[in-house]
C-alpha cells in the first residue's frame, strides 16, 4: 500500500465529531423528519468503507501472501497467529467470566424485567454439524460470498489466489501483482475520500447512537453494564502489556498511533466497516509490513474478536446468575469452548454479538428469554466490544510484524 490516507491529527477531529455529536443528542431535541438528514453523512461514509471491502480484502490478503514470498513463511506465520487468537480470546473469556462470578451482578436484577425473547432471531449454530461447517468456509461459489460479503471465504479465497501468485511464476504473473496492487491502491484513495467525512460522520453515527442506547434501562442493568466494560477495559491493559512485552513497543505511542481506528469502531460498531481504516492505522502509524497487516487484519476483523467473546461470556454467567442456574466444571468449560467458537462465527457487524449468543446459552442450559432483557442496553456494549475487537487485531499486527521480521 502506497497511497497515504490518514489525514495528520484526524482522530482529534473525529474525536471533536464525538463530542460534538454527543452533546447534540443530549441537549437539542431533533424533529423526526429531520433524522434522515442526520444520519445520511454517518451512512454515507460506512457506505463508502463497505464499498471496497471486497477488493480490499482480497487484493490485501494476495499481496500480503504475495509478499510473506514462499509457502514455509506462511506456515510459520498461521502456526504463530492461530494459538495466538486462540490465546487472547481465552484471556478475555477468563477475565468477563471471573469479574461476572465476582461481582455476581445477576442477583441484583427483578424478575420480572424479564421479556420473551421474540424480538431476536436467535439462530442455532450447534445444529450445524462439524463436516458442515468445514464446508461452510471453502468459497466454492466466489460470487456469492462477495455478495454476500461472507468474510471468511473471502479471506481464504485470497488466500488460495496469494499461494497461486507465489507458486506460478509465468508472464502473466507480475501483471496480476500489478493488477492487484492498482486494486488496493484505488481502495484506498476511495477511504482517504471518506475520512474528510469522518468528523461529521461520527456525529450523526453518536447522535443516532445516544438515542438508541436506552437510558433509563441502564440505571437497573448498571450492575451487568460495569461488568462488561470493566472486562473490556481490563483486556485493554492486557494488550498495552503484550505490546510492552511482546511486540516490543511503547504502549502509550501505540495507543496514540491506534486512536483513529478505535474511535471509528466505537461509533459505527462495525470491525468489517473499520477494517479499511484499521489497514491504513497499520500500514501508516504503525509501519508493519505489508505481509503483517494485509494478512493480519482481514483475518482478525473476521475471526478474532476478543470484545465480543468476552460479552458473551459475560452475559452467559450473568443470565445463569438471573436464572438460578449453577454451572458445573464441565458445563464452565463447554462455556469457554462455545465461546470462543461463537466469537469466531459472529461477523464484524453491528449487534450480531448478541444474535449469536443462542449457541452458548442452549450450550449450558439458559432459555434464551433473558436475551429480550439485556438488548435494551446492548448499542452502547456493541460500541465498546467493537473497539476492543480492534484493539486487538491491532495488537496482533504489532506482535506477528515483531515475530516475523526480528
Ligand atoms: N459489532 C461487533 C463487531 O463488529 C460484533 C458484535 O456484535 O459483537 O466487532
Amino acid at each position: 500500500m502506497h497511497h497515504h490516507v490518514l489525514p495528520e491529527k484526524l482522530w482529534l477531529k473525529i474525536l471533536i465529531g464525538m463530542i460534538v455529536g454527543v452533546g447534540i443528542a443530549l441537549n437539542v431535541s431533533i424533529p423526526e423528519s429531520y433524522m434522515p438528514w442526520v444520519e445520511l453523512p454517518g451512512d454515507m461514509f460506512i457506505g463508502i468503507l463497505k464499498m471496497v471491502i471486497v477488493p480490499l480484502v482480497l487484493s490485501s490478503v494476495i499481496l500480503g501472501i504475495g509478499s510473506a514470498g514462499s509457502l514455509s513463511y506462511l506456515r510459520s506465520m498461521g502456526v504463530r497467529l492461530i494459538p495466538y487468537f486462540i490465546f487472547t480470546t481465552a484471556v478475555a473469556i477468563t477475565i468477563g467470566l471471573t469479574i461476572t462470578s465476582v461481582v455476581e451482578p445477576g442477583l441484583a436484577i427483578d424478575q420480572s424485567l424479564m421479556k420473551p425473547a421474540e424480538q431476536v432471531t436467535t439462530q442455532k449454530l450447534l445444529d450445524i454439524t462439524i463436516p458442515e461447517r468445514i464446508m461452510n468456509v471453502v468459497p466454492v461459489n466466489p460470487a456469492e460470498a462477495q455478495l454476500s460479503k461472507n468474510m471468511l471465504q473471502l479471506v481464504i479465497l485470497g488466500v488460495i489466489a496469494g499461494i497461486a501468485l507465489l507458486m506460478l511464476r509465468t508472464k502473466s504473473t507480475k501483471t496480476f501483482r500489478d493488477v492487484c496492487e492498482f486494486t488496493q491502491d484505488a481502495c484506498m484513495l476511495v477511504v482517504g475520500w471518506a475520512m474528510w467525512l469522518a468528523p461529521f460522520a461520527v456525529a450523526s453515527l453518536m447522535i443516532t447512537a445516544v438515542s438508541a442506547m436506552g437510558l433509563s434501562a441502564l440505571s437497573s442493568m448498571a450492575l451487568y453494564v460495569a461488568c462488561v466494560v470493566g472486562g473490556l477495559m481490563t483486556m485493554m491493559v492486557v494488550y498495552m502489556v503484550i505490546v510492552w512485552i511482546i511486540a516490543k513497543r511503547n504502549p502509550f505511542q501505540f495507543l496514540s498511533d491506534i486512536r483513529a481506528a478505535q474511535i471509528v469502531a466505537f461509533s459505527t460498531s462495525s470491525s468489517l466497516a473499520t477494517m479499511p481504516v484499521t489497514l491504513s492505522v497499520a500500514e501508516e502509524r504503525l509501519k508493519t509490513s505489508d505481509d503483517v497487516h494485509g494478512f493480519v487484519v482481514p483475518l482478525g476483523a473476521t475471526i478474532n474478536m476478543d470484545g465480543t467473546a468476552m460479552y458473551q461470556a459475560v452475559v452467559a454467567l450473568f443470565l445463569c446468575q438471573v436464572f438460578g442456574i449453577d454451572l458445573s466444571m464441565g458445563e464452565t468449560v463447554i462455556l469457554v469452548v462455545t465461546t470462543i467458537g461463537a466469537s469466531i462465527g459472529t461477523p464484524g457487524l453491528p449487534g450480531v454479538g448478541v444474535i449469536v449468543l443462542a449457541t452458548i446459552l442452549s450450550g449450558i442450559g439458559v432459555p434464551s428469554e433473558g436475551v429480550g432483557m439485556i438488548l435494551g442496553v446492548d448499542r452502547l456494549l456493541d460500541m465498546c466490544r467493537t473497539t476492543i475487537n480492534i484493539t486487538g487485531d491491532l495488537t496482533a499486527t504489532a506482535v506477528m510484524q515483531r515475530w516475523m521480521h526480528k
